[in-house]
């Protein structure tokens, strides 16, 4: 074999795992918003056969054999970037798919409706003991899954690698480690302080919420030709359709807080949706899965969507559209939407301590699979690390270790990619105040063309060509470093409670 019949098979290959995995973004939208309960069994059956065929493009002769030719390649050999990272991503799937072992997947398969089911009961009745056995079950057959996927590599790092590609425990741990005590400090620094003035906003009519959410995502450069809002959803979810189709889905509701949903849906949407069509060609669209597209999302809700230059533009126009931000001052809405107080949830957790959710979570997964912890000992060890982070402790499971989907659901070895994502967002940041020196003054003037545009530039027409590792550097010149995303903490939160 050559190595241009060999990329071929591969960009083939590429392309139809795509098409599958689109057909499966398809279904979860319609399964949130359309499937009826009926027709959910039959649903189940079809996403099955899609799953299986998705794995099995990587059972054939053809992938065999361009895996065997791959294997004496190395890397970093490979000067096109989209012809490295097809073989990049070809390597990682063709091995998740060979030596997965099909009847443990199938088992822990079987089981995920069981799982889900005993989570829910054990939420209604406040009680961890139901969840438990199945907790333990789903996060031991996961073990058996990563130790045949890669023998000589620490459960946890594979599991971790599957969201979050070419990150180790160790690397991940000592940068969390940083964060936390930077975080730490900077909440002893805020409880000296008074915190601002800041009334409750009632909710005002969804339907005018919605309008502005969604021209405030269109400005940014969500374009309405690659997507669409649908608002008839629980929760702000993404659906990555095709190169040039990424669906926003939110909740309904007229709180202001749908507005950082929007921009957050719109972060990822604009993602996935503006990949080069070099990239497109290759199947290499839609961006680095992870915390990766969590940064994207996370920059225009936060970095962009918080900032007090951004809202020095659009509040005028806030309370222009809706009547009740008439009587609220900017200075009240700010200091709201940048009130730091710690909470047990952590979807309704503010900017400063949100990390802090995520990494607790990650601890107890890494001391899990490490066997320093056991499923019995998870929810005592749950509520103490909120007491020592956070300063409060949850009252019952439901507050405490039932509060996620995550590990009822297939989102084993996940939550780390939450937390990365603010710290990507940091070296984000710094990079392109680096290239616009003047972001503020032009944020302030209502110039947001400028944010997409730079993104597009420098990360998103790339696709996944890159890993999060890779793209970094390209972005830094060095590695994942949480202090870039400590010193825009710093600086915004001590300027809130009036410490500048
Ligand atoms: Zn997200």
């Amino acid at each position: 074999m050559q190595y241009r019949e060999c990329l071929d098979i591969v960009r083939e290959l590429g392309l139809r795992f795509r098409y599958y995995k689109s057909i499966e973004s398809l279904f979860e939208l319609d399964q949130w918003s359309a499937l009826p309960a009926e027709g959910a069994a039959y649903r189940q059956q079809t996403a099955a056969f899609i799953g299986e065929q998705k794995n099995a493009l990587y059972q054939g002769d053809d992938a065999r054999r361009a895996a065997d030719f791959l294997a004496g390649v190395a890397l970093s050999d490979i000067e096109d970037d989209i012809a490295r990272g097809l073989v990049r991503t070809f390597l990682f799937r063709y091995r998740n798919a060979v030596r997965t072992p099909q009847d443990t997947l199938r088992q822990y398969n079987l089981m995920r409706a069981d799982c889900m089911r005993a989570w829910n009961e054990a939420r209604a009745a406040q009680d961890y003991r139901i969840f438990m056995p199945w907790l333990d079950r789903a996060f031991a057959l996961k073990a058996e899954i990563a130790r045949a996927i890669d023998p000589d590599a620490p459960v946890f790092d594979t599991l971790v690698g599957m969201t979050d590609e070419g990150l180790s425990v160790a690397e991940v741990s000592a940068q969390f480690d940083k964060l936390k005590a930077g975080i730490g400090t900077l909440l002893a620094k805020l409880s000296k302080a008074r915190a601002p003035e800041a009334a409750p906003i009632p909710d005002s009519d969804p339907d005018q919420m919605a309008a502005f959410a969604q021209r405030l995502a269109r400005e940014l450069g969500y374009r309405p030709e690659r997507g669409g809002f649908n608002d008839r959803v629980v929760h702000g979810f993404t659906s990555f359709m095709g190169p040039r189709d990424a669906r926003v889905s939110t909740y309904r509701s007229g709180s202001y807080n749908l507005i950082f949903t929007c921009l957050h849906e719109a972060g990822h949407a604009m993602y996935s949706s503006s990949s080069s069509q070099p990239v497109i060609d290759a199947g290499l669209w839609g961006g680095i899965e992870g915390g990766f597209h969590e940064a994207s999302a996370r920059f225009f809700e936060n970095m962009i969507g918080h900032s007090l230059a951004y809202w020095q533009f659009y509040y005028p126009q806030l309370q222009q559209e809706i009547a009740l931000f008439r009587d609220i001052p900017l200075a009240q809405f700010y200091a709201l939407t940048h009130r730091v107080q710690p909470t047990l949830r952590r979807i309704s957790s503010d900017e400063v301590t949100y990390s802090l959710h995520a990494i607790l979570r990650f601890e107890l997964e890494r001391d899990y699979f490490a066997g320093l912890l056991t499923a019995g000992d998870m929810a005592e060890a749950w509520n103490d690390k909120y007491e020592s982070y956070l300063g409060i402790r949850p009252q019952n499971d439901t507050e405490g270790v039932l509060q996620d989907m995550h590990w009822a659901g297939d989102y084993i070895g996940y939550f780390q990619s939450y937390a990365l994502g603010n710290i990507y967002d940091g070296q984000i940041l710094a990079a392109m105040q680096r290239d616009l020196p003047d972001l503020p003054a032009r944020l302030a003037q209502g110039d947001v063309g400028c944010i997409a545009a730079w993104m597009d530039e420098h990360i998103w027409q790339y696709g996944c060509c890159y890993t999060a590792g890779e793209m970094v550097r390209r972005l830094t010149g060095g590695g994942l470093d949480a202090q870039p995303f400590l010193d825009y903490l710093d600086q915004t939160y001590s300027a809130v409670y009036g410490l500048t």
